[in-house]
């Protein structure tokens, strides 16, 4: 057993057995072992790709998505402009460039990024060296004022909860220890808080179904809602996940671009659970914001122009670089690749209007 899990079965043999958002929040975050705390885990070589790594083209799009919120803003004289979760920069550096296609808004907006990783926060200032930027471990401390947000994969590294629905009612699913001595899933005895958690949409779901549940997600979209419904501003949420949560588990990990076990060998494979976009949009309807979407990624990305920019790039390409940029828009935006998969949801401020890229998409009903 690798020394992160020893460390945590030393502190379930203490003090009994631990959440899976807990045992999610020390794979990825512990100071020492965590998945995002030893480097850098993208790209061909690493675990796993995301959009802004497979092409240029996901981070210039936002960029103009951006560009477009800043104006539906009035085009104020400064803005934040925050990425969430950066990774390796790509995101926004490329965003960066293409906002930078109107000089007025690059001068108004102040990028700030929010990273926990320092590890990842070094590979963002080397790559965005020049840019002006101020790095952040948490929102709270980026000023407030007019605000563009982004986040791509974030959300989906949030913490989850896990319930089960039992003959005996919801039942929380823990971490302990199996008498091999490793980590084991274990239903609580009894009931606990997160039972009073579960979606309407589940709470009369057959036994054997499981709500999860992102505590920290909430409070993330709820500070993104109230930030964009007190002065003005949008937050752009890109990740896989659904409208209304399917009753079953999805926390998975990913090592070496192959699916590996989510207990075995915490802190070298990545962890993630689909997005609940629905309780993301509630809770910043509550919040006082609008929301709109979700909307898969391939109709946000032709939305914003991607077939334009493909074409574009193409006729300055050569052979084999044009095929690349096929594959590359096929990865984005075709529903076998991350086209459907994954979905775009934003926050905005109620009288924004509708955001770009989400024409057609009604804003999700207000609560009243
Ligand atoms: N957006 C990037 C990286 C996605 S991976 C991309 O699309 O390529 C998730 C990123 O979120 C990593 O940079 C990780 O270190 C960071 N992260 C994880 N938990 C976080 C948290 N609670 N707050 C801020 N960043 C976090």
């Amino acid at each position: 057993m690798n020394a992160l899990e020893a460390l945590i079965v030393r502190r379930i043999r203490a003090a009994g057995p631990i959440t899976m958002a807990d045992y999610m929040a020390e794979a990825l975050g512990h100071p020492v072992h965590g998945y995002y705390m030893r480097g850098d885990p993208f790209g061909r070589a690493g675990d796993f790709t995301t959009a802004p790594e497979i092409s240029q083209m996901f981070g210039e799009l936002v960029g103009l998505w951006c560009v477009d919120t800043w104006r539906r803003m009035g085009a104020p004289g400064r803005a934040v402009l925050v990425e969430l979760g950066p990774g390796r920069g790509t995101l926004m550096a490329d965003a960066l460039r293409a906002i930078a296609v109107d000089p007025a808004a690059r001068a108004a907006l102040d990028p700030h990024l929010v990273e926990t990783s320092p590890a990842l926060a070094a590979v963002q200032r080397a790559r965005l060296a020049g840019a002006g930027a101020t790095w952040h471990t948490g929102i709270g401390t980026v000023p407030e004022g007019p605000m563009v947000a982004i986040a791509n994969e974030l959300f989906d590294a949030l913490p989850v909860r896990q319930v089960e629905r039992t003959p005996a009612g919801w039942r929380e699913r823990m971490v302990g220890v199996g008498p091999d001595g490793r980590l084991t899933v274990a239903l609580a005895p009894a009931a606990t808080a997160a039972a009073m958690l579960v979606p309407a949409s589940l709470r009369d779901a057959p036994s054997g179904a499981v709500a999860e549940m992102a505590p920290a997600a909430l409070v993330l979209a709820d500070a993104l809602a109230r930030r964009v419904a007190a002065r003005v501003g949008a937050a752009l949420i890109v990740d896989f996940g659904d409208e209304t949560p399917a009753g079953r588990p999805t926390l998975q990990a990913v090592r070496g671009h192959a699916r590996a076990e989510p207990l075995a060998d915490p802190g070298e494979a990545d962890l993630a659970a689909a997005v609940d976009f629905g309780a993301l949009a509630r809770a910043a309807r509550e919040a006082g914001a609008a929301a709109w979407g979700p909307v898969p990624q391939g109709r946000f990305l032709h939305a914003l122009g991607l077939g334009l920019r493909a074409e574009r790039l193409r006729r300055r390409a050569a052979p084999e670089q044009a095929a690349a940029i096929d594959v590359a828009v096929r990865r984005l935006a075709a529903p076998e690749g991350m086209g459907t998969l994954f979905k775009a949801l934003a926050i905005a401020h109620p009288a924004l209007g509708t955001p770009a890229g989400f024409a057609g998409a009604a804003p999700t009903e207000s609560p009243c």
